[in-house]
């Protein structure tokens, strides 16, 4: 009898050791199920414009006779279910000009050093590699390299697809459509914010005004914290302050509008911003390989 007892005893016991690690390994499971996703996001170097009639960036004499250099960065986001890239840098036929290229009017003097397959090639992929692309914006210094990325699936708000694919936009502006133009595999938004991956981690918000389908970008990173890349929102520090809005824009009310809905969104969220065009944002970003996670 005792030897049964003692025999039952070790039995429970045993299972008992059984059942903690079992729980042991659920609790870990769900730990790592719960887990937000690895979001990496990798800083690009997509040239360099230099603003020599600073004015325009105003609708007022603020800025007469000044001028300054932009960032012009783009951005690669590597997410457990896929690639985004935002943003496509200035033209890629201003790699390996001796010197830089200055616009007909004098506005705007530009280069760029490398192409987006050499930079891509630094993280090990090319643009096959990429799932989506999006860009802030349909300007010149904004879809640089788009056409590199007929495989990828292009997310446009429908009001910008319908501007920069418009008539007027393809007279107008020949460069900025043939440099979308061989875009086929297209994914239009309907004018609202998008959730690349479906779980609130890459968003894209839907804020016109520089033009009329202009879009942000909010990345939620585990190391780093939320973040908030501006597209064309504000060019430098200053307009960001006073809410001064480029005589270029499309429509300065709708951008005083997404200024307000912008800083309200980034208060919400405890976002860090960065202005795309300013060297200073630029330089507090790890450049690629490096990145932020
Ligand atoms: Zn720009």
């Amino acid at each position: 009898m005792k030897k049964v007892f003692l025999s039952l005893l070790i039995v429970s016991a045993f299972a008992c050791k059984q059942v903690k690690k079992e729980t042991a390994i659920t609790a870990e499971t769900e730990k790592e199920s719960m887990a937000p996703p690895e979001v990496k996001l990798y800083a690009f170097n997509g040239g360099t414009v230099n603003a020599n009639m600073l004015e325009l960036f105003s609708q007022d004499t603020t800025y007469t006779g000044q001028s300054k250099e932009f960032a012009d960065a783009f951005y690669v986001i590597v997410h457990p279910k896929g690639t985004l890239l935002w943003d496509g840098g200035l033209p890629e036929s201003l790699v390996g000009m001796e010197e830089p290229f200055t616009s007909p009017d004098g506005a705007f003097t530009v280069s760029r050093k490398d192409s987006v397959a050499n930079q891509l090639a630094t993280i090990e992929m090319t643009p096959e590699d990429i799932d989506f692309i999006a860009f802030s914006h349909t300007h010149f210094d904004h879809v640089g390299h788009a056409n590199a990325f007929t495989k990828s699936t292009w997310l446009v708000q429908e009001k910008e697809y319908d501007f920069v694919t418009s008539e007027e936009n393809q007279k107008s502006n020949p460069d900025i459509y043939n440099a979308i133009k061989d875009l086929t595999k297209i994914k239009k938004i309907a004018n609202t914010d998008y959730d690349v991956f479906g779980d609130g981690t890459v968003v894209i918000k839907f804020m016109p005004g520089h033009t009329p389908g202009h879009q942000v970008l909010f990345v939620d990173l585990t190391e780093h914290g939320p973040l908030l890349l501006s597209g064309d929102m504000y060019h430098f520090y200053e307009n960001r302050e006073f809410k001064r809005v480029p005589i270029f824009n499309f429509d300065v009310a709708q951008t005083k509008e997404s200024m307000a809905a912008f800083e309200k969104f980034a208060e919400e969220k405890g976002a860090q911003v960065y202005l795309q065009h300013s060297k200073q944002d630029f330089e507090k970003l790890p450049k690629a390989p490096n990145y932020l996670k």
